[in-house]
């Protein structure tokens, strides 16, 4: 079967897609709290123009499709979405800020959805308050509870930023002596509109070694591709990761396509060079050559950016993690 290589032998076989722009929390690390200008609604793909783009990825060999955002479970279809998704022969995955999971979890399971990533910064209300602009602490950690009662394999995502949360990294890690999950430390990227500067961010290393001042890490598996580096606390049922895209790039196994809510495919997280699907799939054209010339454009390492203090000129709420 036909695979999407690029020019430095990497196969791209997980298709990352964003449902929506919009999101119900105003995560100052992502967005500025105005929110973003949004897309008007005839600008973006709707359902079947949605399943048609992931199709003909599916065909070209994708594996594996997260559903993110912006926040998706905002979107009005996106129930509808996950059902049709879990008919297609890929291994779903959901990225969220976790707020409206207990209203998906029959959708979740019909679907088949295994894999659910949570974002959360915090385990202080007020601080929640102070990051996210908005409440809802108590809804995410209830919902998280239920996630991985229910089964699920739960990752939780905290962006470690200095002087925000970076007090609560032990906090953090302690969740897995409880809890069967992987707590994710991410190192603060900069993003349009998102107030990034070096100062605050606190690189993987600093991480490894806060924690291990409290608890033996030992370093455990990770699977081909991760972005992430594992760790365990003996005896803990959960796991640590850490992900280091800015002090210690991973790009040389990357295998990510990112599809946005408008239909524009994006090679890389940091990459300027978009590709519009959208608009010649209303105009009926073929988009394989695109898809393909899309990934033979894609460059080694953070799209070709010397400085990393560089910004995408988007924010990640448009791109989706
Ligand atoms: N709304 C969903 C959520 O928050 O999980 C999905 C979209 S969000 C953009 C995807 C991921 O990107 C989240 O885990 C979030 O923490 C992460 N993220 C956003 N801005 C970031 C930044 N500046 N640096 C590192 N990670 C960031
Ligand atoms: Fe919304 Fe997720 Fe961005 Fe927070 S990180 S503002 S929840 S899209």
């Amino acid at each position: 079967m036909a695979q999407l290589i690029d020019t430095y032998g990497r196969v791209h076989d997980y298709l990352r897609v964003s449902l929506t722009e919009r999101c119900n929390l105003r995560c100052h690390y992502c967005m500025p709290e105005s929110g973003i200008p949004l897309l008007p609604k005839k600008d973006l793909c709707t359902y079947e123009e949605l399943l048609s783009i992931i199709d003909r990825y599916c065909k070209l060999g994708v594996r594996k499709v997260r559903i993110t955002g912006g926040e998706p479970l905002v979107r009005k279809d996106a129930h509808k979405i996950f059902l049709a998704l879990g008919e297609r022969p890929v291994e779903l995955a959901l990225t969220t800020n976790g707020l409206l999971v207990d209203r998906f979890l029959e959708t979740f399971e019909a679907c088949g959805l295994k894999n659910v990533n949570v974002s959360l910064d915090t385990l202080q209300p007020e601080r929640f308050h102070r990051i996210t602009r908005r409440q809802g602490l108590e809804t995410v950690l209830q919902n998280i509870r239920q996630l991985v009662d229910d089964g699920y394999r739960v990752k939780l995502n905290m962006v470690v930023m200095r002087n925000v949360n970076d007090d609560e990294l032990v906090d953090f890690a302690e969740l897995t002596r409880k809890m069967p999950v992987t707590v994710r430390f991410i190192e603060f990227m900069p993003f349009d509109g998102n107030r990034w500067d070096s100062d605050k961010m606190l690189p993987a290393e600093h991480i490894r070694n806060v924690i291990a001042e409290k608890h033996p890490l030992l370093r455990d598996i990770d699977n081909p591709n991760d972005t992430t580096r594992h760790y365990r606390i003996p005896g803990f049922p959960g796991r640590i990761g850490i992900i280091s895209s800015m002090s210690e790039p991973f790009c040389g196994s990357c295998n990510r396509i990112r599809l946005l809510a408008n239909g524009v495919i994006k090679n890389c997280l940091y990459s300027e060079n978009e590709t519009d699907l959208l608009t010649p799939l209303r105009n009926g054209e073929d988009i394989e050559p695109l898809i393909r010339q899309s990934i033979l454009e894609k460059n080694k390492q953070h799209a070709g950016m010397n400085e990393l203090s560089e910004k995408p000129g988007r924010s990640m709420t448009t791109i989706g993690g």
